[in-house]
């Protein structure tokens, strides 16, 4: 068994800074092996790598829940329109032009500035299908290269009002769909159904992935209510039925279910997610950026539906750090309700670490034996995260409602480092600027 030691100047472990501690990392599965006195481990796994992460405190790795990567590259594009004007005039205008290295581009620039972020793991929901599977493989080989886990939420799609890459027939979505989650198992990448939303999946493309998610027990994701012109579709044309009651007259809301936005559903509706065990994929500041409107996040909480986080494609955002959405949801639901507590830290840095696992369905977000080994480390020492006294109560609120980027120094992912100083370890930053570029010279071109 080969076993990595590494100590840092303090372990943030169940809501405390712990110091003297160590954390023994299994690097075959990637695991957390055992967290104990690094003298104790040392003798116990006498032959170990050591990794010694200096004056951080390690904290466990942020789940972006929702992103689509290959909008990073539109970030700037169309800013400040009605969400169907920013959709037709970026989305839908350049997304057709990707060619294959422009979609792993996309990805790549996306997965590693979130990873200098603090982000480990990353739901990419993934819609450019011009070229078949092959795009979703530019997308898995981006996150291999730079070494985020990454859990490809493969978009099934057949409205034809949007461009032709997206769309596919049901059966072809399904076939695409199943064999890559039959190909990636059980390592860094995992494959799960992703009907698109009420208004860009037929009622067949979403029973269609439900029942893969059904069949290999996996979770599937869906948009629901971001826009209010959804629900009033979805009202006209199903005898005035709204958006989540008409998915469970499909029969498709269950605990495999993870809806993204979920801004417009009403409470009745909120409390059947609750009831049935779905899940709630929030994203605060792209729904603040688009003009979504505002999620009753309280009443999700009171429905007991776990809340997880996500930045949402960088050009809707735009950010794309799930340490800012912690910030974000608490704060913008104190404005919403006028109650300062009704979202505290705890809660926001439970929903971007530990519930992105629960919800993604991967033993990721939390620093326990069993878990995976990923990793942020974060620097007291940056201004944003001070003053820090020796009882380290700051230590929380700062991280979620003062820390910078600059904080960031050290990211590892399943016990492998990705990000140090601040900078990325598996790739030349100025070969990914480069690669942007190219990209953008071909976008803007044709
Ligand atoms: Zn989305």
């Amino acid at each position: 068994m080969s076993i990595k030691i590494i100590k840092a100047a303090a372990i943030f472990l169940e809501g405390k800074l712990v110091k003297n501690l160590a954390i023994a990392v299994n690097m075959h599965t990637g695991n957390i092996e055992k967290i104990d006195a690094e003298e104790k481990l040392g003798k116990e796994y006498n032959d170990a790598l050591k990794e010694d992460w200096g004056g951080l405190v390690i904290v466990p790795g942020s789940i972006n829940a929702h992103n689509h990567s290959f909008q990073s590259l539109l970030r700037g594009i169309a800013a400040d329109r009605p969400f169907l004007e920013w959709r037709d005039n970026s989305l839908y205008k350049f997304s057709p032009r990707m060619r294959l290295q422009d979609i792993y581009t996309g990805a790549l620039f996306a997965f590693t500035e979130m990873l200098k972020c603090g982000a480990t793991t990353v739901a990419d929901f993934f819609y450019l299908h011009q070229f078949g599977s092959e795009s979703d493989e530019a997308v898995i080989q981006a996150a291999k290269d730079c070494g985020i886990r990454l859990v490809l939420a493969r978009t099934m799609y057949d409205w034809q009002g949007a461009p032709s890459g997206y769309v596919e027939d049901v059966q072809t979505a399904v076939n695409r769909t199943e064999s890559l989650m039959k190909k990636y198992t059980g390592g860094m990448v995992k494959v799960l159904p992703a009907p698109h939303s009420l208004h860009a999946a037929s009622p067949e493309m979403i029973k269609a992935g439900y029942h893969l998610a059904q069949k290999y027990n996996s979770p599937y994701h869906i948009h629901v209510a971001e826009e209010m012109f959804e629900v009033e579709q979805v009202k006209k044309e199903h005898n005035g039925m709204t958006p989540l009651r008409y998915l469970d007259y499909l029969g498709v809301v269950d605990a495999h279910m993870s809806i993204i936005h979920g801004v417009w559903l009403n409470e009745d509706e909120v409390k059947i997610m609750g009831q049935k065990g779905a899940h709630l994929i929030y994203c605060p500041s792209s729904n603040m950026f688009l003009a979504d409107g505002i999620t009753n996040i309280p009443a999700y909480m009171a429905a007991a539906v776990p809340i997880a986080l996500g930045s949402d494609g960088a050009c809707g955002n735009n950010r794309i750090s799930v340490f800012e959405e912690m910030r974000m949801v608490s704060i913008l639901q104190k404005a919403e309700t006028c109650n300062a507590l009704c979202v505290n830290f705890h809660d926001a840095f439970k929903m971007g670490t530990e519930n992105g696992g629960t919800v993604l369905d991967l033993p990721v977000g939390k620093i326990t034996v069993g878990c995976k080994a990923d990793f942020v480390g974060i620097s007291v020492q940056d201004f944003s995260m001070q003053p820090l006294t020796k009882k380290g109560q700051q230590f929380l609120p700062n991280l979620v409602y003062s820390m910078q980027p600059t904080a960031i120094k050290r990211v590892a992912v399943n016990g492998k480092t990705t990000v140090m100083q601040g900078k990325l370890v598996n790739i030349a930053e100025e070969r990914i600027l480069e690669e942007i570029g190219k990209t953008m010279e071909h976008l803007e071109a044709v």
